[in-house]
């Protein structure tokens, strides 16, 4: 069986502009994703987990490597090319400041990639977002609201109704509970996993805590400075005594 995903050696490398230092941010690794699987990639802080979410969407450039989708090289895509497959891939961010433009209403935050993508006619993306709003349990009344009047717990909601939004079928989600309170961590968790059988979505589940990966992956890579120093199925890297 062909992996839906599979990255080949793949190293992000950063000159320090002050000095001679290169960050060997990713040294290197390879790993598989199989279809509907998740994927979890675990590591302490500034391993090189993001960088490598980052890279696998082209939101940052390779020093060298390959990331295969089907088995085609996208990093080898012209931009055109890239930008038709973009929708299929989705990244959920940690929920932090950075991530939501803070001018912008929730309407606009969900209608911009399904005008971006077309992926309804225009007299219907009033009730599509609707629809996305109700599917993360958001009431309608959030559209006019901005992202610093949701909650923690909402705005990652408000995240991943985006990322939804164009149907893709493979999400990175990136640390996405690390920043909420404890008490909703789960809710967010068993949405990610709702959507996952619903629609047969494929995850990279990145974490720096091995607790979150435990029970929701099928499969763990573990790195350590920029390399995989571990990986298997979850039933070898968390084995029973
Ligand atoms: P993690 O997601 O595991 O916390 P990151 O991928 O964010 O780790 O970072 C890996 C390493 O690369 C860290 O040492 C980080 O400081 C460095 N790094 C990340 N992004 C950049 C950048 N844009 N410029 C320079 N160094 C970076
Ligand atoms: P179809 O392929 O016929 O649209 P699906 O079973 O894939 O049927 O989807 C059922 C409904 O959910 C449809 O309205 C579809 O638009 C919507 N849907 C499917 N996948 C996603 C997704 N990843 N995110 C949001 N909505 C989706």
């Amino acid at each position: 069986e062909m992996p839906l995903i599979s990255v080949k050696n793949l190293k992000k490398y950063f000159n320090m502009s002050q000095s001679k230092e290169m960050i060997r941010a990713v040294d290197g690794i390879s790993f598989d994703i199989y279809e509907g699987e998740t994927f979890g990639l675990v590591g302490e802080s500034g391993c090189g987990k993001s960088t490598t979410g980052k890279l696998i969407l082209r939101l940052l450039n390779p020093t060298d490597g390959e990331v295969l989708l089907n088995g085609d090289n996208i990093l080898k895509y012209n931009r055109k090319k890239f930008r038709k497959l973009r929708k299929d891939l989705q990244i959920v961010f940690q929920n932090s400041s950075s991530v939501l433009d803070p001018k912008m209403f929730a309407y606009d935050i969900l209608v911009e990639p399904l005008i971006l993508h077309k992926i309804v006619p225009r007299y219907e993306l009033n009730e599509e977002v609707d629809r996305l709003l109700d599917m993360v349990g958001l009431p309608k009344s959030s559209k006019r609201k901005l992202p610093n009047e949701f909650s923690g717990g909402q705005k990652q909601r408000l995240i991943i109704a985006r990322a939804l939004a164009t149907r893709p079928k493979f999400i990175i989600c990136d640390e996405p509970v690390s920043s909420l309170d404890v008490s909703i961590q789960s809710q967010i968790l068993n949405l990610l996993v709702k959507f996952q059988n619903e629609y047969s979505l494929t995850y990279l589940f990145i974490a720096h805590s091995l607790n979150v990966v435990r029970h929701i992956s099928n499969r763990v890579g573990v790195m350590y400075l920029g390399k995989i120093v571990e990986i298997g199925s979850n039933k070898e890297i968390f084995k029973s005594p």
